[in-house]
Parts: structure tokens; C-alpha cells; sequence
């Protein structure tokens, strides 16, 4: 099982995750947003019928900002953003490989913070009630 046991946003633009077997990681949220499998995001094709093209995430005012996650059922994660996008289901599996593979250092942290700002609040999500 990949599922996390504590998932929390140490700043307004970070969020990191732990599991059990001792691995824990921080990954902006704009990089998160970036591997929403959802169909829109990822475009649909069945064979070689292509139902729709991937939508490349847009900038604007929101699209990085994370509102809620909500677990579903007992084998994903849903994203809620503040423009409303909210089709994003990670499966626990994916959830953690985006965190392996976009894991951040010190260094990069606070070139992330630099850039957009030292916002202090740290922001645990309803989730880990429910993953326990
Ligand atoms: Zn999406």
C-alpha cells in the first residue's frame, strides 16, 4: 500500500507527504498540478482514436493553488483547485512516484520561496483523518 500517512502544505506553494516506510518528500504545487492524470489534462484516446488532446495547464490566478484534497474510496486522491479544476484522481501508486520524482531540495525549497513569497501558514488537509 502507497498511501501516505501524513500529507500537510508547509507553505502555501509546497506539499509534502510521508509514508510508513520512512520515505518523505516536498514537491511544489505547481509541479503537482503538472501530472494531473485526468483525461482533460492528459487527452483521451482509445487504439489510435484520439478523443481529445492533452490541455497544457494554463497560467492563471489560481491554477496552482491548492484548495482541498479529498481521498476516494480507499485508492486515490482527488485535487481540488481554486480555479476550479477538480477532474485530477491520483492514485496512491502516482501519487508517490510525483513525489520521487519531484522531490525537492533545501536549496531548491527556498529558491521556490524567493520566487513567490515566505508565507508562514502551515496547512494540514482534512485527508489525514481519513487515511489513518
Ligand atoms: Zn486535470
Amino acid at each position: 500500500m502507497t498511501k501516505p500517512i501524513q500529507i500537510n502544505r508547509p507553505k502555501p506553494f509546497l506539499l509534502s507527504a510521508k509514508w510508513s516506510d520512512g520515505f518523505s518528500a516536498t514537491i511544489s504545487l505547481e509541479e503537482f498540478r503538472k501530472a494531473c492524470p485526468c483525461a482533460e489534462c492528459t487527452g483521451e484516446r482509445i487504439g489510435e482514436v484520439i478523443y481529445s488532446r492533452p490541455k497544457p495547464v494554463k497560467f492563471e490566478p489560481g491554477a496552482f493553488e491548492l484548495t482541498d484534497l479529498k481521498a476516494v474510496g480507499n485508492y486515490a486522491i482527488c485535487a481540488f483547485w481554486k480555479n476550479g479544476h477538480d477532474t485530477g484522481l491520483y492514485s496512491w501508486d502516482l501519487f508517490r512516484k510525483i513525489f520521487e520524482e519531484n522531490n525537492l531540495s533545501q536549496d531548491g525549497q527556498e529558491k521556490i520561496s524567493k520566487k513567490l513569497g515566505n508565507d508562514k501558514r502551515n496547512i494540514s488537509f482534512k485527508i489525514l483523518n481519513s487515511i489513518k
